[in-house]
């Protein structure tokens, strides 16, 4: 259980709307290890902004947030997955809206599938540098470097990525056999982050599941992360991005920050997009 909590999550956990969890997990991570501290270092820097959120035109002392602390985990992906998977699945049966900062973004899977028995409609849109559309990994099927493809897999096709300028070939090759929804940092760049949501929103009407992969971002702005890929969207783009699903979503989360190669700003980035999740989604609640 970490020391601090997530400013403005005052509530007990029966009475709050949004849970917040951390998940210190990093160990499929292939180039720069550490988005385990990522959980605390958000934490910390939450504390400063203003708890009321004039963009979104919300108080955070109106909503109900309750900070669950970190999940316990252990050495090996599959394992750890079954761990967090229970906490998911109580999260969302309880009618929370799961908040889950990372950790790397294998741990996105339990925190999908378990808003996907709750809401069988559910779409998932994920904002990333990279495919992740491997069936595995350096020999791990539950790397970071899946994620889509298990959520495609096993929880929703109705699916689009947004921010994409890495994969390997094969990736690009199944993608495009697929029909799978790809809009690349430059398709964000060339059309409009306001042009590709109206895209997505065609084939994703019903509930969703928001993650957010901050090296979606250019490292420009988010340079701490596990797998820094120049030439990406802005901070604003995902803002719009979370504004305009955030009536429909229902489970959401933040991964792969690495706070030892951070200035502190893309942990404050991190915190910020949190929190604009929040506020979007209690607004739009109201
Ligand atoms: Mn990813
Ligand atoms: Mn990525």
């Amino acid at each position: 259980m970490s020391k601090i909590l997530f400013a403005d999550a005052n509530s007990d956990y029966n009475t709050a709307s949004y849970v917040i969890c951390g998940v210190p997990y990093d160990g499929t991570s292939c180039f720069r290890k550490g988005s385990i501290f990522a959980p605390e270092e958000m934490r910390k820097v939450s504390y400063n902004f203003e708890t009321y959120n004039h963009f979104f035109g919300i108080n955070f002392k109106d909503i109900s947030i309750h900070d669950f602390g970190d999940l316990e985990v252990a050495e090996d992906i599959d394992t750890t997955l079954e761990m967090i998977s229970g906490h998911a699945d109580t999260f969302v049966s309880d009618g929370k809206i799961p908040v889950m900062m990372g950790g790397e973004h294998s741990l996105t899977l339990p925190f999908a599938r378990a808003c996907k028995k709750k809401y069988p409609d559910l779409g998932f849109v994920v904002l990333d540098a990279h495919l992740d559309l491997r069936e595995e990994y350096q020999g791990r099927n539950n790397s970071h470097a899946c994620i889509s493809r298990h959520v495609i897999d096993e929880v929703t096709d109705k699916y689009a990525s947004i921010g994409i300028r890495s994969g390997g070939q094969d990736e690009y090759e199944y993608a495009s056999e697929n029909r799978i929804k790809v809009f690349s940092a430059e398709d964000v760049f060339n059309s409009g982050i306001e042009n590709i949501i109206k895209e997505i929103r065609k084939v994703i009407k019903g509930h969703v599941y928001l993650s957010i992969d901050i090296d979606a971002i250019d490292p420009a702005f988010a340079p701490a992360v596990g797998t820094p890929e120049p030439y990406g969207i802005t901070p604003r783009d995902a803002r719009e991005v979370i504004a305009a699903f955030a009536p429909d979503i229902v489970g959401f989360d933040l991964v792969e920050i690495t706070p030892a190669y951070d200035s502190g700003n893309t942990a404050v980035l991190g915190a910020k997009l949190v929190r604009d999740f929040i506020a979007a989604n209690a607004k739009a609640r109201l």
